[in-house]
């Protein structure tokens, strides 16, 4: 008979709603992760706002390029990472930048510099997810971009919209218009509505918010429609201390008074902070997992893996990788086929050799289309 632990004696449960606080508890352990894009051209308030969300100071030692270095510069990526704490949980931030975008005359490459950034780091978590270390898997990709429109002009530019076409299916781009205290409540109003026309008329789709869970209560989905409403975020940074009215607030100081950063009143920035840190975070993670592209070349069988919505981006690109390696086992069997047929009048052992290949090589084939093949329910079943 089944022996009752004795320090389980009393009681009437099963004990699993504890669950919850063990992954907690793990998660807490374990730390996490978030890779932040930013992108945009010098001078648009990025480092501003990264340090204004952040708390820190990561662009301690950056280098100001004078103007011929600029009109010359090619787009760099630069990898700073930051180990921040918060009431016991850790949190390791990189931030990749981009210096160089939009700066030289021809600005063709800044697009590239960045895709082959995202595409990398999709190949290289690829392989190492099809190694034999899969458990200490460092995750690089990128979760999330942060891509700055100017609040100057009257929508969004050839350039803008060049660079958002090409990296809308591979990673969650979010909107922000920089430096928006150039700019007076109506002016942003209608910018917001004119960028979000032009992303219509050009089929982009940028990050989408997940549907609000109908038991959440009634704040939570204010809250969400609030931040849903505020797209593309129009925000101010600042790293400057100020008092008002006895108060230290985080603000610009002009001659006719405070930017107050953190005042809804006066920028979305609080509403960034809370989409980016407090709400979305492990939201813009899990859609980063099942993500990828449509540019890169993707086979029929795939084309359906469209919309860059939950579970998306990595396993999308994922199902392209599997599907070129099967291609290629088919075309050396191919090839092996025709070997074997052309050495008919060979010797037996050599036949026998390439028998044995052409085997190893269906046994390959059938594995990869029999995975294809789950991944692609898979993938119907979240659309
Ligand atoms: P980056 O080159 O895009 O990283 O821009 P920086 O963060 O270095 O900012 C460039 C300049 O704009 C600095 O002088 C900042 O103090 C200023 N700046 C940063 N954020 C804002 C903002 O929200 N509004 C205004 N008016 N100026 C800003």
């Amino acid at each position: 008979a089944a022996k009752t632990p004795s320090f389980d004696k009393d009681r009437d449960y099963i004990g699993f709603a504890t669950l919850p606080e063990q992954v907690h508890r793990k998660s807490v352990k374990r730390g996490f992760e978030f890779t932040l894009m930013v992108v945009g051209e010098s001078g648009l308030g990025k480092s501003t706002l990264i340090n204004s969300l952040f708390l820190g100071d990561l662009y301690k030692n950056r280098q100001m390029p004078n103007v011929e270095e600029r009109i010359e510069k090619t787009t760099r990526v630069e990898k700073k990472t930051m180990d921040i704490e918060e009431r016991g949980v850790r949190l390791r931030l990189t931030v990749v930048d981009t210096p160089g975008f939009g700066d030289a005359i021809n600005c063709e490459d800044s697009w590239r510099v960045c895709t082959q950034y995202i595409d990398e780091q999709f190949r290289q978590y690829f392989t190492d997810e099809s190694g034999l270390n899969r458990r200490n898997i460092q995750d690089n990709r990128v979760h999330c971009c942060l891509y700055f429109v100017p609040p100057w002009g009257h929508s969004l530019r050839q350039m803008d919209l060049d660079l958002i076409r090409r990296l809308h299916r591979k990673v969650n781009i979010v909107l922000v218009i920089g430096k928006a205290d150039c700019l007076n409540k109506t002016e942003v109003r209608k910018l917001k509505e004119r960028i979000l026309q032009d992303l219509e008329d050009n089929h982009i789709q940028l990050y989408q918010f997940p549907e609000c869970d109908s038991d959440e209560d009634d704040d939570f989905k204010q809250q969400d429609r609030e931040l849903k409403a505020s797209i593309p975020f129009a925000v101010v940074g600042s790293n400057t201390i100020l008092e008002v009215a006895g108060k230290k607030v985080r603000g610009r100081q002009y001659p006719w008074g405070v930017v107050n950063v953190e005042d809804a009143e006066h920028s979305d920035f609080i509403k960034l902070r809370t989409f980016l840190i407090s709400t979305h975070m492990q939201d813009l993670k899990d859609t980063t997992q099942v993500s990828s592209s449509r540019s890169l070349r993707c086979p029929p069988l795939l084309t359906y893996c469209v919309p860059p919505s939950q579970d998306v981006h990595y396993e999308n690109f994922r199902a392209q990788c599997i599907s070129q390696i099967s291609q290629h086992a088919l075309r050396e069997r191919g090839k092996l086929k025709r070997d074997s047929i052309s050495s008919t009048n060979g010797f037996d052992a050599a036949i026998s050799e390439t028998d044995r290949l052409l085997l190893q090589k269906d046994e390959e084939i059938r594995r990869m289309q029999d995975m294809l093949t789950q991944m692609q329910e898979k993938l119907k079943q979240t659309h």
